[in-house]
């Protein structure tokens, strides 16, 4: 573990800034900094909760964290979700068709907004300006935040889970193939082809074969990421082909120049055996076997996963090194990452209309955005998972050396798990190995992470327009994307024709609710 990495990264993220601000805020409300300064209820309560999620968990009043939290607030919570279920979509689809709301409710953003809209959640704004002074100076902060999480009719139903640091991905590039035909880490779009070509023909893996893939990828946001060489976006945020923001103005990345300009090439690459003749279809395990089997040159994905890979191959293959490398200028000599963490997720909790106790659930949930309660929340029970060392929050010897990775356990105890509360990136750096470290040093200081396009709630009429065209919109894109990387039809002589077809299936009426919707969610902030 370096502490110097670490500590650069923390002094240098923008998040932090805004946490330090918050937390002045925090001492600032006086009332809440002294004991009782956790109490959310005078007398002992206990509300529902239902919140099932990704699938298998169920938010338990078992989890140790709970239970602190319970004995701090004086507010503990009862699960009436079913853990038999598999399906966290049916279970809350299940609750509310049931008409029995639980008190607490978890689930996701569309259905707080559209169903609080129909009046089965409480709008929170009101309640947390009086009784949640935490989440208050949080947003205060933040405003973007809490505007991305609100609904189209511009009322806040849930409290997000919100996640710190930005950075989630990076290029790797095999660095001791490049030291041993003599290459230096490539730097422009040429530099790139140059490196991948060598790769190709010069048999850096030594075996007398031209089995090398230059660049692969295992999964779809990847696949296409070189597209960045020629200033082409593969999503405006953290879902793959999402809408971007250029200038205030929403648009689609793969309806843009620089995209046509970006398949040309990659088209060209392709047909000259630089990306993995099985891009798309050799899925999620390709980078285990390709680099397993001696056969990856360069990828883009997670920083701390594929980290991994130089210590569980280092002792098969000989010499490999698997290295971050910051992303390359582009053709006009930008130089950006655009792959991203989602800052406001869509999961989080809200308060249901049967609920009897509002300002104490509010209380409760303000907890959770207290100094304590993100510990906690992050980090677990003090004395049992973590400790507070040099004024952080550290986690013990035994967490840390545990054969289980670090977030696994905490699920386990009730940390890490999607409440709403913001997400310490500390928690993730403190077990991330040196090389993923030194790969997010270098993107930090890089500073070259896009800004994300957060979403939007639509009203209505509008989702009854995007539901009408877009998702054919964006299949037809894919089978494009498809159809030109694999030499199928020529970019250039079918470029306009793409771009009718788009104009015909309502590209234009989409692009025209997304900016109403934008506007009205993020016009008084931006
Ligand atoms: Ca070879």
């Amino acid at each position: 573990m370096n502490a110097q990495i670490r500590r650069n990264i923390v002094q240098t993220s923008p998040m932090r800034l805004s946490l330090l601000a918050l937390a002045s805020a925090c001492l600032a409300s006086t009332a809440w900094a002294q004991e009782p300064a956790y109490q959310a209820s005078e007398q002992a309560l206990e509300l529902t909760v239902h919140y099932h999620f990704r699938n298998q968990y169920v938010y338990t009043q078992d989890w140790p964290v709970e239970q602190k939290a319970a004995e701090l607030t004086n507010v503990s919570v009862r699960n009436v979700a079913s853990s038999a279920s598999t399906n966290s979509q049916d279970a809350f689809n299940l609750m509310i068709t049931s008409g029995d709301l639980a008190d607490i409710v978890g689930g996701v953003k569309d259905d707080f907004n559209r169903y609080g809209r129909e009046g089965a959640f409480l709008p929170l704004d009101e309640l947390i300006a009086e009784h949640a002074p935490h989440i208050q100076a949080y947003f205060d902060a933040n405003p973007d935040f809490r505007n991305a999480a609100a609904g189209a009719d511009g009322k806040l139903y849930y409290i997000p889970y919100i996640q710190d640091g930005t950075l989630s991905e990076g290029w790797f590039i095999r660095q001791d193939w490049l030291e041993k035909l003599g290459l230096e880490s490539p730097e422009t779009p040429e530099e790139v082809y140059t490196v991948l070509k060598a790769f190709r023909e010069q048999d850096p893996n030594g075996n007398g074969q031209k089995d090398e893939i230059p660049y692969f990828a295992r999964n779809q946001g990847n696949m296409l990421r070189l597209m960045n060489l020629w200033d082409a976006r593969v999503s405006g945020s953290a879902t793959y082909g999402d809408f971007a923001v250029y200038d205030g103005e929403l648009r689609h990345p793969w309806a843009e120049e620089t995209y046509k300009t970006a398949m040309s090439n990659l088209a060209q690459w392709y047909a000259e055996g630089l990306i993995d003749p099985e891009i798309f279809t050799r899925g999620p395990r390709a980078r285990e076997y390709l680099l397993g089997n001696d056969l990856g040159g360069m990828t883009h994905d997670w920083f701390p996963s594929t980290s991994t890979y130089n210590v569980s191959l280092a002792e098969t293959i000989d010499g490999f090194s698997f290295k971050p490398m910051l992303p390359p200028k582009t053709i006009s000599g930008d130089r950006f990452e655009d792959a991203r963490r989602q800052i406001v997720t869509a999961e989080g909790w809200g308060i249901s209309v049967a609920n009897e106790h509002p300002v104490e659930t509010i209380r409760y949930f303000d907890f959770w955005f207290t100094e304590l309660g993100r510990q906690m929340a992050n980090f677990g029970v003090e004395g049992e998972t973590y400790t507070i060392v040099d004024g952080k929050p550290t986690f013990t010897e035994a967490v840390l050396t545990d054969g289980q990775p670090v977030n696994a356990q905490l699920w386990e105890i009730g940390a890490q798990v999607p409440r709403g509360y913001v997400m310490d990136y500390d928690y993730e750096l403190q077990w991330s190995n040196e090389i993923a470290l030194e790969g997010m040093q270098l993107y930090e200081a890089c500073d070259c992470l896009k800004p994300d396009f957060m979403g939007v709630a639509l009203t209505d009429s509008e989702k009854a327009v995007y539901d009408r065209h877009w998702p054919s919109i964006l299949t037809y894109m894919q089978e494009m994307q498809q159809t030109w990387l694999l030499g199928a039809q020529d970019v250039e002589s079918t470029w306009d024709d793409y771009q009718s077809r788009l104009d015909q299936m309502g590209y234009g009426e989409v692009l025209e609710v997304m900016q109403t919707a934008y506007q009205r969610q993020y016009g008084a902030t931006q």
